[in-house]
């Protein structure tokens, strides 16, 4: 599959192998994966990268949290509608509520299964996921 077919995801951790398992599990379907590691890299390449059609957001990371991302994303015209899944640790579901408030579509916490989150990621980009192994939660 061409890259320009594929939908661009963002994914923010700053715990570079969560970014690493993320990236391989999306880029098995039609997903080319930008990784970034802390909440302002975050936004510096969503500036620079205007194709990002879904972000993946860790919730404690350096300079910004990913909720701090988050809020700044929905308050912008040109990203209040890219879909966003926020992953925190586990002992942080306070973020949960937290997060669903400014606008987040999906909340997950650590450790997740990452053929879960390819669902998600799926769904909210309009990918079928049916006979792929992965629909399943
Ligand atoms: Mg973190």
């Amino acid at each position: 599959m061409l890259e320009q077919q594929r939908i661009h995801v963002l994914v923010a951790d700053d715990e570079p192998h969560i970014g690493r398992i993320i990236k391989m599990k999306l880029e098995q379907g039609p997903f080319n994966v930008t990784l970034a590691y802390d909440g302002r890299e975050a936004l510096e390449k969503m500036e620079s990268e205007p194709d990002i059609a879904l972000v993946v957001l860790d919730v404690m990371m350096p300079y910004m949290t990913g909720l701090d991302v988050l809020a700044r994303l929905r308050a912008d015209d040109r990203w209040r509608a890219v879909p966003c899944i926020v992953l925190t640790a586990a002992g942080q579901e306070q973020h949960h509520k937290q997060a669903m408030a400014l606008g987040a579509n999906e909340f997950l916490t650590k450790p997740f299964s990452p053929k879960k989150l390819y669902a998600r990621a799926a769904e909210l980009t309009g990918v079928p996921t049916e006979g792929m192994g992965v629909s399943e939660r």
